[in-house]
């Protein structure tokens, strides 16, 4: 298993890059539930018109609309993003906290998001678990579990940590032109003979 983990990430590689926390944090929230390239738009604008938690701290989130609308759920991301920025003025004096606990208390943060900026972020080993790590996981044989949750319980005790990190962008990558949502691409696939979907789907 440690070995087709390592494969994958060898295989789908995806940059490594340890930024400013604080555009990892709000630019995965605008990521929440669209494209990378409507991200990519609306964190490029917000960015370039504000500069960091003080500026957006003190935005009116109306202000954002246009800017980070190629996201979508604009209105909604507009109010978490300045809400989480005072937050992080107020409390955390500017910084985006470094530990998971703390990243959970802020709105709208789930453990796929506070992994993520821990990994990006801060480069601490981390496994954030999206739809494709937990279809995939669970369609090798990696695990047998019912949410993303418990596939990061039982990933993070059977992989080690150098890979949690660059497992989540190798296996997104993965996600999106091999092991497809639906009619994975099984005979494009390296890892079929290892693999308990495709022996479960072939087996006749
Ligand atoms: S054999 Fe098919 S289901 Fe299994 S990992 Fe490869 S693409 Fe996904």
């Amino acid at each position: 298993m440690i070995k087709i983990a390592k494969r994958i990430v060898e295989l789908f590689p995806r940059d490594k890059f340890t930024e400013d926390p604080f555009r990892i944090l709000i630019c995965t929230i605008l990521s929440q539930r669209t494209r990378d390239e409507n991200t990519e738009v609306a964190c490029e604008k917000l960015f370039s018109q504000y500069s960091g938690p003080y500026a957006l701290s003190k935005a009116r989130p109306e202000k954002l609309y246009e800017l980070i609308k190629a996201s979508g759920m604009y209105k909604q991301k507009a109010e978490r993003i300045v809400t989480v920025s005072r937050i992080i003025v107020e409390k955390y004096r500017g910084k985006v906290p470094s530990d998971l606990e703390e990243l959970l208390k802020l709105p709208g943060v789930g453990r796929k998001t506070a992994n993520i900026v821990l990994y990006h972020g801060f480069g601490k080993p981390a496994l954030a678990v999206d739809t494709h790590v937990h279809r995939i996981s669970n369609r090798i044989g990696f695990v047998n579990t019912k949410n993303p949750e418990q596939t990061e319980m039982e990933l993070t005790k059977l992989i080690p940590s150098e890979l949690w990190g660059p497992l989540n962008g190798a296996m997104v990558e993965f996600g999106r032109k091999i092991c497809l949502p639906r009619n994975p691409l099984c005979n494009k696939c390296c890892f079929r003979t290892e693999c308990d979907y495709f022996h479960e789907t072939y087996k006749g």
